[in-house]
């Protein structure tokens, strides 16, 4: 086998896909392994049941997505995925401040449903003449050289009554299974030390539910509430691409949403507007309420390894998992694909060193905001050191700032949305608007016409 003939992804989720993707320009032949049946059309499937619950692609991952597949995104949008680019369409709560709806970030947001983006980058990955797509089909082990030095392959197991275990001679093999993946397990079985584990956690439960509104009920297109020093708990509603919405009700810190409609609508009536609400309650709701419960953002330092085998790299989830209420993870996932392409650009040698390296300088950016927004709230356990505390003290007074200010709004949301890195909040001219932000703020409104959450 010469050494780019064959990659094996393991996971077809969204990191499998786009990493078979970008594989495909390297090796001859890349072969996705899946355990789930890979439906044609638009469905959920057992293996992504995060795709019941609110998912949005941020513009910053959404880049990369059309990189890697030209058109898609007009694809999308001419299939009904609403773009958001008037962002008064868009009502965006972070940690208590309601950012002002005159923001102009100028990037195009795309929403839709997680299976139906799924859907969309699955078709493009098939229509790959050298990715074959093993569907129905459990990862069962690796092989190894002798002296365990490099990943030759993957053992598999079909899922089709009678098939015998089969093995996948392979020069890389990618890790994509999730958070559940097996990579540090192996890498322990293979006498290598694991990844250590840094984790915050925030003990995230969310109760969803699919909603049709009468048209024009509501003229925003997404509301994203999060959660606030002394309230936990938040929710996002969305509109999608069959017209439908996904209404997302979260709660952290153990606190759990509840899972009867009308009680959802109650708990949601505790942090959303009135307008939201009353559409809410005119709702005609489309199957059953669904749960899904999340313990703790977790990045397993594979960069920080001095041994490592080759022709083994670990992504997406199984490298770097973030509290999903930031809507981060499908991007960090394309971000780390991208990270993959431009190593793959200076050929294979030495591979899972540079890769994790690489990748691991914009997780970096994205942890940061992730875990800092967590850790902003008072009821999330974990290490504050002086430097976290500064930065959210500061970033709390730009949120404040901007719910007055469209500029702050605006340059906050390109942040929030990975399309800048967070140091863009820290450039002096940011940092002199938000310090002088109190000269500019309107006079306070009376009471009446106090648009807070209510408009
Ligand atoms: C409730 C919730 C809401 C979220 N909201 C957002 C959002 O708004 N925006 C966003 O960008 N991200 C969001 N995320 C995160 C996002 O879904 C993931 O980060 C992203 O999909 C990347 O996942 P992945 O492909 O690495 O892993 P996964 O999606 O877990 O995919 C792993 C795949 O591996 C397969 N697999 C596992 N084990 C085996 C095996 N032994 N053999 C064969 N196949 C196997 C699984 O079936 C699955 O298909 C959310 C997550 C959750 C939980």
């Amino acid at each position: 086998m010469g050494s780019n003939d064959h990659a094996v992804v393991l996971g077809g989720g969204m990191a499998g896909l786009l990493t078979a993707r970008v594989l495909a320009d390297t090796y001859e032949r890349v072969t996705l392994v899946e355990r789930d049946p890979l439906p044609t059309a638009v469905d959920h499937r057992r293996g992504a049941p995060q795709d019941q619950h609110l998912h949005g692609l941020l513009p910053g991952g959404a880049q990369v997505v059309e990189d890697l597949f030209p058109g898609l995104l007009d694809e999308i949008e001419a299939g009904g995925a609403p773009v958001m680019t008037d962002y008064s369409e868009l009502k965006f709560s972070p940690a208590g401040h309601l950012l002002s709806r005159d923001a102009k970030p100028d990037i195009p947001l795309y929403l839709s449903s997680r299976p139906y983006l799924e859907h969309h980058i699955r078709a493009r990955v098939r229509a790959l003449p050298n990715i074959e797509i093993l569907d129905q089909c459990d990862v069962v082990d690796l092989t190894s050289t002798e002296a365990n030095d490099r990943i030759t392959g993957a053992r598999v197991q079909h899922r089709t009554e009678g098939s015998e275990e089969e093995t996948l001679e392979a020069d890389l093999v990618v890790d994509a299974m999730g958070r559940g993946a097996r990579t540090p397990a192996w890498l322990a079985e293979l006498g290598y030390n694991r990844p250590e584990e840094e984790e915050l956690v925030v003990h995230l439960s969310y109760s969803s539910r699919l909603l049709r509104l009468p048209p024009d009920s509501l003229s925003e297109k997404l509301i994203v509430i999060g959660p606030q020093p002394g309230r936990p708990t938040g929710g996002g509603l969305i509109l999608q691409e069959d017209g439908s919405w996904l209404l997302s009700l979260v709660a952290c810190v153990g606190v759990r949403p509840p899972t009867e409609f009308e009680a959802m609508l109650d708990f949601a009536a505790e942090f959303m507007p009135a307008h939201v609400i009353s559409a809410l309650r005119n709702a005609e709701s489309v199957g059953e309420v669904s749960t899904f419960k999340f313990p703790a953002n977790r990045w397993r330092h594979y960069e920080r390894l001095r041994d490592f085998p080759q022709g083994l790299l670990a992504i997406g989830d199984a490298f770097c998992s973030f509290n999903p209420i930031y809507g981060q993870g499908m991007s960090a996932a394309a971000l780390q694909t991208a990270a993959l392409r431009d190593c793959l650009k200076q050929g294979t040698h030495d591979l899972p060193r540079r890769f994790f390296r690489s990748a691991a300088t914009p997780m970096n950016l994205v942890w940061q905001l992730a875990a800092g927004a967590d850790l902003a709230l008072p009821e999330v356990e974990g290490p504050r050191p002086l430097p976290v505390r500064i930065l959210n003290s500061y970033v709390g007074r730009l949120q404040a700032e901007s719910e007055h200010d469209p500029v702050l709004a605006g340059q906050f949301i390109r942040v929030a949305f990975l399309v800048d890195p967070p140091a863009r909040l820290l450039r002096p001219a940011t940092v002199l608007r938000v310090m002088t932000g109190k000269w500019r703020r309107p006079a306070p409104a009376s009471a009446a016409e106090d648009s807070s959450l209510q408009a």
